[in-house]
């Protein structure tokens, strides 16, 4: 019998899969789960087949929306997310990097013209050897940790 206590079953809403240890945390904080009234149950350092510790998030009567998804990305390359309706699977998808994120993050240049100008703010994506986002407006590009502390 396979134990299916991980991933134990929600009525309605989403299971977000497959996140590295350590970030479920700051992607509820970064969605404002924190500030939902929704059930939310989170599993942390949960051990997988592989050896590699991941973390788990179900949110009950909350869909994530692709905009989600892609900014989940961030955070959790790999995450998948399962939509979950009457207690049935009814959409699973992997999270996809976008090919820039736009008004999500600030730029963690201080001088950068987009902390005083009334822009979005706008990333690029480089996703060569390790994940950088290049800022349209100063042009510097930042490694995604420094993004994470970001409210
Ligand atoms: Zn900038």
């Amino acid at each position: 019998m396979q134990r299916k206590l991980q991933v134990e079953a929600i009525q309605h809403g989403s299971v977000i899969d497959h996140i590295p240890a350590k970030q479920g945390v700051k992607i509820l904080s970064f969605f404002k789960l924190t500030q939902t009234s929704e059930k939310i149950t989170i599993g942390l350092n949960l051990p997988t087949k592989s050896g590699i510790a991941k973390d788990l998030i179900k949110v009950e009567n909350t869909f994530i929306s692709d905009d989600q998804a892609n900014q989940l990305a961030l955070f959790a390359p790999n995450a998948t997310i399962n939509q979950i309706k009457d207690f049935k699977v009814v959409n699973k998808f992997q999270v996809q990097l976008p090919g820039a994120f736009i008004g999500v993050l600030s730029c963690p240049n201080s001088n950068c013209i987009s902390h005083n100008e009334p822009v979005k703010t706008k990333f690029y994506v480089n996703n060569n050897l390790d994940l950088k986002l290049k800022c349209h407006y100063c042009e510097k590009s930042f490694n995604r940790t420094f993004f994470h502390e970001l409210d």
